[in-house]
């Protein structure tokens, strides 16, 4: 299966009660060959309204924050845990996780990013398997069995709660330096197809 059917395939899932509340399934964006995926929540009012995840006030600071680190949205695969937006913005109940997150699992495994960067407690507890804090974990290097997780609190968190913005921007300061490290040395035959820096970090799209 590819990542297009996959996305049709579940485009009128109603295998849970958030089924009623959407106003469309927001399946994910980006690079379908991305070595590097943002996972969040689940989508908001405008995510439900566009179909697009992270594109009201938490995507426009995720945006700022990628490129500090010369990364574009483009090159990238953003995705949430649960892919139909909850009643008022309600925080997923953990049935709906549990039926929801296999197709989170399978568009990892399609897409096969070498990094994934979690954002929030839901997507760092479901990617860990473990009920873990992000006041904990964030800025943090997992090495799970088929990829790195780099735990983040949630930009929407952040616009909150003003005083998590600069534990957020010093996170990606430092996922700066994981991409560095997780990059093999520079040479002719390394793929540049898959991401798409700035010339300042050019490094980042070799691995
Ligand atoms: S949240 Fe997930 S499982 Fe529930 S209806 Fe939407 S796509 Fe299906």
């Amino acid at each position: 299966m590819t990542l297009n059917e996959l996305a049709t395939s579940i485009h009128d899932c109603r295998r849970c009660r958030l089924a009623n509340s959407r106003t469309q399934v927001v399946f994910g964006t980006g690079n379908p060959h991305a070595a590097i995926m943002f996972v969040g929540e689940a989508p908001g009012y405008y995510e439900d309204q566009q179909g697009v995840p992270f594109v009201g006030a938490a995507g426009k600071l995720l945006t700022e924050l990628l490129e500090s680190v010369g990364l574009s949205r483009s090159a990238i695969y953003i995705a949430n845990v649960i892919k139909c937006r909850p009643p008022n913005n309600r925080d997923p109940l953990p049935d709906e996780v549990e039926t929801c997150k296999p197709y989170l699992f399978e568009q990892i495994r399609l897409i096969g990013p070498k990094l994934v960067c979690s954002m929030g407690n839901f997507a760092t507890q479901t990617l860990l398997e473990k009920k873990v804090g992000i006041t904990k974990v964030h800025g943090r290097v997992f090495r799970l069995e088929k990829f790195v997780l780099f735990p983040l609190f949630h930009p929407a968190a952040a616009l909150h709660q003003n005083a998590l913005l600069d534990p957020l921007r010093e996170d990606f300061r430092k996922l700066k330096r994981v991409l560095q490290e997780l990059a093999p040395p520079s040479s002719p035959e390394a793929s540049q197809d898959q991401l798409a820096p700035s010339s300042a970090t050019t490094q980042l799209d070799l691995f």
